[in-house]
């Protein structure tokens, strides 16, 4: 009989039962993180994810150890029947655990008063998003490595439109010994080039009209670096075209975050008087679009070589 939905399973021990026969059965699983809210990002990554695997299992799970206290943990938008309903019977399994099923002995988003193992992956996880949010990544690669414990998938699939994240939790899986794989799928835009995210919803008319300035700068970073032009004309560039869009709102600010050229292997910017080898660097961005945070990158280079595992 065709199913119409994938089964839906909350706690640990029957995910750890199912997973048991996919492993005595030798059927090789691929396994999808996310924080719901689907959209064609997710969905492509369960698309690779099952042209790889005989299985696939996604995980939707609202994270508190990622958000900081003055974040938008409650307004998050969930909506997992509209999700399951996207995913279909596409995938296997929908692994949609409480709060309290991951951090049995709780958790609080103030970071001072956690308590009980985090992990951290140093000298990644300070720059770039790690400026602006310090607690993000330890929360992350805390609740991935939970996840990937619970489900130990023979794939784990993330998208490059979080690329320090990609990073970060290749690190993770390479020192921690994790037995998997870890994918990189390029990042889906929309027709005007705006990098999908399931906070986009939070976008007004006006602020999504001019969203897609972000990407805009990014691809012209990227003509100037194949010029051969230097990290100082990138940067200058990128900041004249989002200043450009920052100049015809409205009704709210559009504000840079940053504008970096990176190096793949420690996210590291290059200084603004180096020329960037085509082949390896991240053009990475981020913006406050009104009070939304958009984030964004293009790879120069091979993206599962220069990052994936
Ligand atoms: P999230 O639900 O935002 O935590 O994202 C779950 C996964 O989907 C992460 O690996 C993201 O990098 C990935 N993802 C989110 N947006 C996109 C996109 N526009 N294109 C590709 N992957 C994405």
């Amino acid at each position: 009989m065709q199913r119409v939905a994938p089964r839906v399973i909350t706690r640990i021990a029957e995910l750890r039962d199912w997973r048991r026969e996919l492993l005595l059965n030798r059927e090789k699983l691929g396994f999808v993180p996310t924080m719901g809210a689907l959209h064609s990002g997710h969905l492509d990554l369960v698309e690779k994810s099952l042209s790889m695997a005989s299985r696939t299992i996604v995980s939707i799970f609202v994270n508190p150890a990622q958000f900081a206290p003055n974040e938008d943990l409650d307004s998050y938008p969930r909506t997992l029947e509209s999700d399951l309903q996207k995913l279909g019977s596409r995938v296997d399994v929908v692994f949609a655990p409480s709060v309290n099923e991951m951090y049995p002995r709780g958790i609080t988003t103030q970071r001072s008063s956690q308590v009980g193992t985090f992990v951290e992956v140093l000298g990644y996880s300070h720059q770039l998003e790690g400026l602006t949010r310090p607690h993000f990544f330890r929360g992350v690669a805390t609740v991935v490595s939970k996840l990937a414990n619970i489900v130990q998938p023979d794939f784990i699939y993330f998208g490059q439109k979080d690329i320090q994240q990609a990073v970060v939790l290749e690190r993770m899986f390479t020192d921690l010994h994790f037995n998997l794989k870890m994918v990189i799928s390029p990042t889906v835009r929309a027709e005007d080039g705006l990098a999908l995210s399931s906070r986009n919803v939070y976008l007004s008319t006006e602020q999504r009209r001019l969203a897609p300035c972000l990407y805009q700068a990014l691809s012209e970073m990227k003509r100037l670096a194949q010029h051969g032009d230097k990290v100082g004309k990138l940067k200058q560039a990128a900041i004249a075209i989002i200043n450009e869009a920052a100049a015809k709102a409205t009704t709210f600010e559009i504000k840079i975050d940053y504008i970096e050229c990176v190096d793949p292997r420690n996210l590291q910017p290059f200084p603004d008087d180096t020329v960037v080898n085509t082949n390896s660097a991240i053009l990475v961005g981020a913006i406050f679009n009104g009070t939304t945070r958009l984030i964004d990158n293009l790879v120069l280079g091979d993206l599962q070589k220069l990052v994936g595992s």
